[in-house]
């Protein structure tokens, strides 16, 4: 059992705009092409991957060993035959033909087209109409027609691969998709559910459309990670701050600020996933005026240049090191300290404790150490 997809790209459309067929135009960054080429390479039950080119197209695509490239007809219908056509012997039981024009299909949309022909032996994905229909002369509505029973074609539309060969074989020509060409050989298509983000690049202002929709799913997102360590001594004492919160213990943290060295990693991995230095940079302890400071006026500090270079706080994750005092029973209130003060929700923030099983300066109880990664995104 096999499943190949044919991706349909010999199309000459200029409508979307430039000079170049839409499929060979960028889109976030890739070509509309190779964004369509890497759905099919990530959906999981695709084995093989045929694309149909124009004969002048060749050259614009470097061959890659895991798709077969054959030439396309002068219509939508006798390139996908030649796509059929190039998987004969090759042990095809099914076959997705897809539009190139079709970039953001989601991974559900593709999933439930293969679910769907473990049953029958054709499927594809439709939308129903919801906005009324009109029929249009000359600049005015001359007419509605219902809506009821009608639905918006979509790609991949699936089927048995020898079924679908022997339907195109038998086909006049001019459909306008392979359902169309499937149903006249008599087979029965199931309709699976479409999407509204597989949109089909047509007009200029689909492509815009197309970048968005890549962002939402998370494409083309600027995630950046950094890290934060810090140490402080114990000292005179009766209490620590960690996290923001002030815990009770027989001995203080010694430093120019107020000590909080869990703050003080979190901040300084924010500092470092926008590579912008670290606390010493911006407060610097040579300036008398960060004496004794509260450690949450560094770490708004990091969060409003975060905010500033359009950056959002995805999470944070603190761990801080000391046999004592005990983490465990603060912990909660350190989640919710830190998550206030960054103005993000608790689920987002970490703050988990280990001791260093009494090895090293922690575990002689010298001092505290923290570590904490930070991950930031600009959508
Ligand atoms: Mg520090």
């Amino acid at each position: 059992m096999s499943t190949a997809a044919i991706i349909v790209a010999a199309g000459r459309g200029t409508r979307a705009g430039g000079d170049l067929p839409k499929q060979w135009q960028v889109l976030a960054g890739k070509r509309v092409i190779d964004w369509t080429l890497d759905l099919f390479r990530a959906a999981p039950g695709i084995d093989r991957i045929v694309l149909v080119l124009h004969p002048d197209d060749l050259a614009r695509i470097a061959p890659a060993d895991d798709v077969l490239i054959t030439t396309g007809g002068a219509a939508r219908d006798a390139s996908v035959k030649r796509g059929l056509e190039a998987l004969e012997g090759a042990d095809v039981n099914r076959v997705l033909i897809h539009d190139v024009a079709r970039p953001c299909t989601p991974p559900q949309v593709i999933a439930d087209v293969l679910a769907a022909l473990e049953q029958a032996e054709a499927a594809a994905p439709g939308l129903a109409v919801t906005d009324a229909l009109w029929r249009g002369q000359g600049g005015a509505v001359d007419g509605t027609l219902s809506r009821e029973g009608l639905f918006r074609a979509q790609t991949p539309q699936g089927f048995h691969y020898a079924a679908l060969l022997a339907a195109h074989r038998a086909h006049p020509g001019g459909a306008a998709d392979d359902v169309e060409v499937a149903r006249a050989a008599g087979m029965r298509v199931v309709i699976t559910p479409g999407h509204e983000d597989n949109l089909k690049i047509t007009t200029p202002g689909d492509l815009a459309r197309a970048e968005r929709i890549l962002k939402n799913q998370g494409f083309g997102m600027d995630v950046r990670l950094g890290n934060g360590y810090d140490v402080h001594r114990f000292g005179d004492g009766d209490h620590v701050m960690l996290c923001g919160v002030r815990v009770p213990h027989g001995r203080g943290l010694v430093g120019h600020s107020d000590a909080d060295v869990g703050m003080h990693a979190v901040t300084d991995a924010i500092y470092g996933a926008l590579a912008l230095g670290d606390i010493g940079r911006h407060f610097p302890p040579s300036d008398p005026q960060w004496k004794g400071a509260e450690s949450h006026i560094f770490l708004r500090h990091a969060v409003g240049l975060a905010a500033e270079n359009g950056f959002r706080i995805s999470n944070i994750d603190c761990t801080l090191v000391c046999e004592y005092p005990k983490i465990g029973p603060h912990a909660v209130a350190m989640q919710a300290a830190m998550a206030a003060i960054m103005g993000l929700e608790p689920a987002r923030v970490s703050v988990k404790a280990t001791t260093s099983e009494r090895l090293g300066f922690t575990g002689r109880e010298e001092g505290i150490a923290a570590l904490a990664t930070a991950t930031l995104v600009k959508p």
